[in-house]
C-alpha cells in the first residue's frame, strides 16, 4: 500500500528545523502539486536551494530515511511563484494534480507528497481559531496551531473511515460510486459519525448503502489516505440473512456480488480497497 515504504522509515515527530539546501519542499496549489519527472519516469521536487523563499519560511513536515521535508508557511500561501524558467530543464517544475502521486515512482516519494497534502489542507483550513476568530500561529513543540488569543491549541485533522469487505462464502459485494471520478471498483466505504465505534459503522454503511445485515465483523489493517485527511478502517464481515441487495442509488452507481474466481488481477495493491479484494481472492480459506 501507499504508506508501505520499508526498508525506509517514516518520522513524523515534529521538530522546530529549519531546511538546509538538500531538502525538499512540497508547494501546493489547491490539489496541486509542485514536482517534475525525470526521463526515467520518476518524480522529483524542487529541493530548499532551488528555490527563492528564505529558509525561515518554511515549516518542517516530517523525514524519510534522513530526507527531510518541508513546505512554505501559510503566511507565504504555501505556493512558490519563482521557479525561474531559464534553470536546467532538471529543475523546470510545473503544478500537477496530486492524483499523479497515485503509482508514481519511486513509492516513497509519493507517500510524502501524499502525506504533506494532508499537512498542507490542516494548516490552510485552520488559519483562524474556531473559538474566538483569532489568526493561529504555528505551535512551537508539537504538530498543533495555537491561539494566541485564548490558548485554543488545533491538532491536525484525521477522518476515520471504514472500508468494508462484506463476504458470503465465495462471494465478495463490489461496488462502483455514483458521480466520482474514480469509476473502478470499490468496496462499501463511509465515515465514522461521531458517537459511534467503527464496528458500529460498518453495520450502518452497509445497511445505508445496500440494505443487507452483516455479522461477525473483523478488523483486517487501516492506512493512512492523505488524498481525503482519512485514515482509512479495514473490516471484513459476513452477510447475515437474506443477501438481496436494496443500492442506494444517490451513493453507489452499481453494487453486485462477485464470485471470488472473478475478482481481476488489475488492481494495483496502493490501496487498502484493492488490498482487501486481493487478500480475499488469495484467502479463500480464511472467507469458508
Ligand atoms: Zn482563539
Amino acid at each position: 500500500m501507499i504508506q508501505d515504504i520499508s526498508p525506509k522509515e517514516f518520522h513524523n515527530e515534529y521538530k522546530a528545523i529549519l531546511p538546509d539546501p538538500e531538502d525538499y519542499v512540497f508547494s501546493f496549489r489547491g490539489r496541486e502539486l509542485l514536482c517534475t519527472f525525470e526521463e526515467n519516469g520518476e518524480v522529483r521536487f524542487p529541493k530548499a536551494g532551488d528555490i527563492g523563499i528564505d529558509k525561515s519560511e518554511m515549516v518542517y513536515l516530517f523525514e524519510i530515511d534522513g530526507t527531510k521535508f518541508f513546505m512554505p508557511k501559510r503566511e507565504y500561501g504555501f505556493f512558490i511563484s519563482e521557479i525561474s524558467e531559464d534553470k536546467a530543464p532538471e529543475h523546470q517544475y510545473r503544478y500537477e494534480d496530486i492524483r499523479v502521486l497515485r503509482g508514481a515512482n519511486p513509492g516513497y516519494l509519493c507517500f510524502a507528497g501524499i502525506t504533506a497534502y494532508h499537512l498542507y489542507v490542516w494548516y490552510r483550513d485552520n488559519k483562524f481559531c474556531g473559538r474566538c476568530g483569532r489568526e493561529t500561529v504555528i505551535h512551537d513543540k508539537e504538530r498543533a496551531l495555537r491561539c494566541p488569543r485564548c490558548g485554543n491549541i488545533i491538532y491536525p485533522k484525521i477522518c476515520p473511515a471504514v472500508i468494508v469487505g462484506v463476504t458470503d462464502k465465495n462471494k465478495i459485494l463490489m461496488t462502483k460510486y455514483a458521480g466520482r471520478a474514480y469509476k473502478g471498483n470499490a468496496l462499501i466505504a463511509g465515515f465514522c459519525e461521531i458517537g459511534e465505534s467503527a464496528e458500529d459503522t460498518v453495520r450502518r454503511e452497509v445497511m445505508e448503502e445496500v440494505g443487507l445485515k452483516v455479522k461477525n465483523i473483523r478488523y483486517f489493517t487501516s492506512q493512512p489516505w492523505g488524498f481525503d485527511s482519512n485514515l482509512l478502517l479495514g473490516y471484513y464481515c459476513e452477510l447475515d440473512g437474506e443477501g438481496k441487495i436494496k443500492m442506494d442509488e444517490e451513493e453507489l452507481a452499481k453494487a453486485e456480488w462477485v464470485d471470488r474466481d472473478d475478482i481481476g488481477d488489475e488492481n494495483s495493491n496502493l490501496s487498502l480497497t484493492a488490498t482487501m479484494m486481493m487478500y480475499y481472492k488469495e484467502h479463500p480459506e480464511e472467507f469458508s
